[in-house]
């Protein structure tokens, strides 16, 4: 008889969205002519960028002609776009790394998720708290999570940020083989600056730890002395793994487009003690598993980077970051105490008066008919916060403000 990997039934159900949406619609039902405001959901809602779609028009055309038709493609992605990633992401930043140190892909979900393939079931893990769930239930999928006890995962290493320690991490007091770091992060919307970031490279390169480092939120860095890549720190390139992600830097969430790279540099012991170079057991990993990104949506990706697709892109990112801005001054001008927002398409707040994420939940909701997500979805050290996000239409985010500085919060 087949067996099930019993690791998928330690996980507890997802349970967050779907409570998110009985609540709003317990309230529609009982409140049918409330005008709710969506701000919870972590995905784009303007278009595509006009280059961008005009390159799926010519790359679809491609495909309708025999000269210029493109069956299966390399599994790590067409040269032109890594070359044009390396360029523009890389090379025009000072940063050294090589083409066949990038890796296409359908997005960072499957990266982040699948990077785990190519570790031992016997690594332990730190993640910061709260954390992008993708990190966490997919090394509890392979067995490296231990058991969950009130709340969190016994082997994993948390390390909470919270405005105690003004959201960045702590060092680990014991040793993680493996670190996720996500900056500018989700959910809290924060940043570590460059000298920030270069505490964790040389920790990693001092305990021989890993680092999988998220960028996908790079594309809306404002601040200077916020790093775009954490190839941007000595060292880096022999202890990080990079994600990054083309869905909310163009608005790629339905046509999935990502890369992740792996430095030919970093390596991982073997048990007989022996290194080996991850890039190419990543590039084993997905030559077997992976049958590359679409041409068509590597062309898009490609459009992103031409002179036309900057301008666009910077647009669109300008639109949520200015819708950001707002949020911010609101929440704050209501007496929220609020952090984010300025590197990041996320809004972090702290509940008033030490109510629980979920009782400032039904207040927004109840109070103000704007939904957003109880910070303690995301772990144990998001209880007491709350997540707004920027990606709404502008007009409904000024509607949303306007509830918010007319609030009167009360118990
Ligand atoms: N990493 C983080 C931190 C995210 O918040 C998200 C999406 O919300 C992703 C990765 C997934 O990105 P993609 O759409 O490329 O799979």
């Amino acid at each position: 008889m087949a067996s099930v990997n019993e690791n998928f039934l330690k996980l507890p159900e997802s349970y967050l969205f779907s409570e998110i949406a009985s609540r709003v619609n317990k309230y529609k039902e009982a409140h049918p002519d409330s005008k709710i405001i969506r701000m919870g959901i972590g995905d784009v809602t303007l278009p595509l960028p006009k280059a961008v779609t005009e390159a799926l028009h010519k790359a679809v055309d491609d495909m309708a002609s025999s000269s210029s038709f493109h069956g299966y493609g390399p599994e790590q992605g067409y040269a032109f776009l890594r070359e044009t990633i390396l360029k523009n992401d890389f090379t025009d930043r000072g940063i050294s790394i090589e083409a066949d140190d990038i890796f296409v892909s359908d997005g960072a979900k499957s990266d982040t998720g699948n990077i785990g393939d190519i570790l031992g079931a016997d690594n332990v893990i730190a993640v910061t708290d709260p954390v992008y769930p993708v990190y966490v239930d997919t090394n509890v999928m392979g067995g490296r999570a231990g058991e969950l006890v009130d709340g969190k995962w016994s082997k994993i290493i948390y390390m909470s940020c919270t405005t105690a320690n003004g959201f960045v991490p702590s060092l680990p007091t014991e040793r993680p083989d493996v670190i996720y770091l996500c900056y500018p992060n989700n959910p809290t919307g924060t940043t570590l600056t460059r000298d920030q970031l270069k505490v964790w490279v040389d920790y990693a390169i001092e305990n021989d730890s890993l680092i999988m480092f998220d960028a996908a939120y790079e594309a809306f860095i404002t601040e200077e002395s916020v790093p775009h890549s954490i190839y941007e720190i000595p060292g880096a390139e022999k202890c990080a793994i990079e994600f990054r992600s083309f869905s909310k830097t163009a608005g790629f969430t339905g046509l999935r487009c990502g890369y992740t790279v792996v430095p030919k540099t970093v390596t991982a012991k073997r048990s007989n003690g022996d290194r080996v170079s991850l890039n190419r057991l990543w590039n084993r990993r997905q030559c077997t598993k992976f049958n590359g990104t679409a041409y068509i949506i590597q062309r898009a990706a490609e459009a992103v980077y031409s002179q036309e697709g900057k301008a666009q892109v910077r647009e669109m990112l300008n639109y949520y970051l200015d819708n950001a801005r707002l949020m911010k001054q609101s929440l704050t001008a209501a007496g929220l105490e609020v952090f984010g927002g300025v590197n990041a398409p996320y809004l972090w707040m702290k509940t008033p008066d030490g109510i629980s994420s979920w009782e400032f939940f039904d207040k927004l909701l109840n109070e103000l008919n704007i939904v957003g997500t109880p910070g303690v979805g995301f772990g144990p050290s998001g209880e007491g916060y709350f997540r707004l996000t920027a990606f709404g239409d502008k007009d409904q985010t000024k509607v949303a403000m306007q509830r918010i500085r007319d609030w009167k919060i009360e118990d």
